[in-house]
């Protein structure tokens, strides 16, 4: 295919980016895949690493982009997708309205009116339910904890409240801050801010490591409302002196679990102490680790919270497994299941960096083709991770929760929780990675004596029990927790027990 070109884009608010310097010369392209809402080429955008991790495929010389940039309904699930993969689209159960909206209006939500016009002219018919739920709390300038994982519509959630607050006095002084772990997401999300502040007079930016700061200072010395960084280029450009945080008004932290997961909690101790007491803070992450919960103890004042559940439909459609094995037994039943069972397409979850490492590592020594992501790897080695399980060339990905977050990969056979997570919902956003495109999925679960606790959680929070399965190697000779009841601690509930 001669004119199919690989580049790299962001899709976001139902708009393409693309970073590609041939394109802006007017070279005629078609899109494979188009992404709906119309497609946007971005000028100032000239760092072609900044999009490393989303690939598009572009055909040239056929048509103009125009003639093929709207395709009506927004159809992208989840900020950054791969397009060019019509499939990838369809798998998700519809649109991202169908799947994350509420019945309700922008309009009930105290919005100004030119803020729901502007969400209204993206598409957007109605909020998402961490939208409906936090935007209220925000607008009347309080501290919030929210717990919502990316593709909940969270960008907006805390967006609009902070454009309506910043732009009643605008003044080219940075009084709204973003802290984002990554570069993808800071430019993802002063992307949305392009269309959340359509039709507001605020000035944005993004600042992020890995590239030159020179532009980055130009823009920032230009004078800018919000800012959207990264940690390390926010604290390095404050170092130098070219930015300081005494007029923020308001502060979101975004992806704070995986800010921890990546190693910033000190960088962000060191943001959040340099931020006036009555600065209003926004703290959006999908979990709550403990070192997370201390932060917010610590500097919000008497948050307000809201929690959206992870899809739990999911549930319906996967048959979970669950096998009874101790910890140092644990690698010998995988490559068991492994091998018997010939498993095609197998994501595993450990709870630890170090464990999904090891386990890659044995794998491959057993000639299974397997690698890992976690927080610890770079950005291109997760690519290359990702890009080998996609396309087949690996057929085991080992990963730890964070950095399987929001990962798009069809026809994900089998998931395997080597070790059970020790928060139930985590388990759903597990689970979520399989069955998709209306396919049923399947989970094992390798539960150690010391997970018994965690199988009951889970059990209660899906209201369901997974199924204990039988005749199986490596099967513990201790003692197997009891069926318990659904609802309460005490009593059991045999009935419900399925086996298999
Ligand atoms: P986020 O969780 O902010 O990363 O958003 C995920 C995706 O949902 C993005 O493509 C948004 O443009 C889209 N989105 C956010 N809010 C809404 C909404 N209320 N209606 C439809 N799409 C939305």
């Amino acid at each position: 295919m001669e004119n199919i070109k690989t580049i790299s884009a962001i899709v976001s608010a139902g708009k393409v980016i693309l970073d590609f310097p041939e394109l802006m010369d007017g070279t005629e392209i078609i899109f494979q895949i188009l992404s709906t809402g119309g497609v946007e080429i971005n000028p100032e955008i000239n760092d072609v690493s900044e999009f490393q991790s989303e690939k598009v495929q572009v055909k040239k010389e056929k048509k103009n982009v125009e003639d093929k940039g709207t395709t009506g309904d927004k159809e992208i699930t989840g900020n950054e997708k791969t397009i060019g993969d019509k499939e990838s689209k369809k798998t998700e159960g519809g649109s991202v309205s169908d799947r994350i909206t509420t019945d309700s209006s922008f309009g009930d939500l105290q919005l100004e009116d030119d803020l729901v016009r502007a969400v209204e002219k993206i598409g957007y018919k109605h909020p998402s339910l961490v939208q409906e739920q936090s935007i209220p709390i925000a607008l009347q300038g309080k501290d919030l904890i929210a717990t919502a994982q990316t593709g909940s519509g969270k960008t907006a959630a805390f967006s609009l409240p902070m454009i309506q607050r910043i732009r009643a006095k605008p003044r080219g002084k940075i009084r709204g801050l973003v802290l984002a772990p990554t570069r993808e997401l800071a430019i993802q999300i002063d992307t949305s801010l392009l269309d959340y502040a359509k039709f507001s007079k605020i000035r944005h930016t993004k600042i992020y490591g890995g590239v030159s700061q020179n532009p980055q200072v130009k823009a920032v010395k230009k004078g800018v409302d919000i800012l959207v960084a990264t940690p390390g280029r926010l604290l390095d450009l404050i170092s130098q002196g070219f930015i300081q945080l005494a007029d923020v008004e308001v502060f979101v932290l975004d992806e704070a679990d995986r800010m921890l997961d990546m190693g910033f909690i000190r960088d962000i101790r060191r943001i959040m102490d340099m931020i006036s007491r009555d600065c209003q803070i926004l703290l959006f992450s999908a979990t709550m680790p403990k070192e997370i919960v201390k932060l917010s103890d610590q500097f919000l004042k008497n948050p307000s919270r809201v929690s959206v559940d992870p899809p739990s439909s999911t549930v319906e459609t996967i048959d979970s497994y669950v096998f009874f094995v101790e910890k140092k037994k644990k690698f010998d039943l995988l490559l068991h299941i492994l091998k018997e069972e010939d498993l095609e397409k197998t994501l595993i979850f450990t709870r630890t960096k170090h464990m999904a490492n090891k386990i890659s590592r044995w794998l491959t020594k057993e000639g299974i083709k397997a690698s890992a992501i976690h927080g610890n790897k770079s950005q291109s080695a997760r690519e290359k991770a990702l890009n080998g399980f996609r396309s087949g060339s690996t057929t085991v990905l080992v990963a730890t929760d964070i950095a399987a977050r929001g990962l798009d990969v069809l026809d994900i056979t089998h998931i395997i929780n080597y070790d059970m997570s020790n928060e139930p919902e985590t388990y759903i956003h597990r689970i979520g990675r399989t069955a998709r495109a209306g396919k049923s999925g399947v989970a094992y679960n390798f539960c150690a004596k010391d997970e018994h606790p965690y199988l009951r959680d889970i059990e209660r929070l899906i209201k369901q029990h997974l199924i204990r399965k039988e005749d199986y190697p490596f099967r513990t000779n201790l003692k197997e927790p009891p069926i318990t009841s659904l609802n309460s601690n005490k009593s059991r509930n045999n009935r419900s027990r399925r086996k298999r």
